[in-house]
């Protein structure tokens, strides 16, 4: 089967959206682009997570013409599509429905810098604007608010949108901001959280990208 393990860690990436909450039913959907066949691979449409296999992952090709799959690929492949045609650092696109960060999303207000791990998607989470789910309108303004430097944005009245450079990189990113979204909805809750200036979260981000990082091992 073309691209399997890749598929199959789709779907095991959408079933893991589903256990952590961070989506319900079939609402979100995950894709992988593989830049050297120019393919991407993007979990179906309207299949509940619990049923979906590695042949209902659709393979299609950058105009979106299916060239794999038992299942019509997701009704947000345009904004998939758009992202990826925008933003050549991006080789994965996780969308989820989760329910702090869709809070924001329907107040349409920036999540902003209450804790450090906001870092995974920038200084702050923006807020693109709303339209109709699975519309190009819906895949301009998603572009528009990534620009090139933000690794998530909200989606108004709807939920998340989280890139990176890998599957497991943009899986993260739609973790972390669920939970800076939830710590954000917490504290004004009891209080009034102190957010980190700008300055700060540049640093933080620099630091991001060495974080993790061990030695090579040499010599073990
Ligand atoms: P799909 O089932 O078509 O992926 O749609 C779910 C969704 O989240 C639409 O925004
Ligand atoms: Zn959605």
């Amino acid at each position: 089967m073309l691209h399997e393990q890749l598929r199959t860690s789709i779907v095991r990436h959408c079933s893991a959206m589903l256990q952590a909450g961070l989506t319900t039913g079939s609402g979100g959907n995950i894709s992988v682009r593989i830049p050297e066949s120019r393919h991407v691979c993007m979990s179906p449409t309207g299949i509940p997570y619990d049923n979906m296999r590695t042949a209902d992952v659709a393979v299609v090709d950058t105009h979106g013409a299916v060239i794999d799959g038992d299942r019509n690929p997701s009704s947000e492949l345009p904004m998939h599509l758009a992202v990826y045609a925008a933003r050549p650092d991006v080789n994965a696109i996780v969308h989820t429905h989760s329910p702090y960060a869709a809070t924001f999303a329907c107040l349409r207000e920036p999540i902003p810098a209450v804790h450090y791990l906001v870092g995974f998607a920038g200084t702050h989470v923006p807020v693109a604007p709303y339209a109709t789910y699975g519309t190009p309108e819906l895949a301009a303004g998603a572009v528009e608010t990534l620009g090139t430097n933000f690794q998530a944005v909200l989606l108004a009245n709807h939920g998340l949108l989280a890139v990176g450079p890998s599957l497991e990189r943009a899986y993260a990113v739609a973790e972390e901001i669920e939970l800076v979204a939830r710590i954000c909805f917490q504290s004004r809750a009891i209080g009034s959280p102190v957010i980190l200036d700008e300055e700060e979260m540049r640093r933080v981000i620099r630091k991001f990208r060495s974080y993790g990082i061990q030695p090579s091992g040499e010599g073990d």
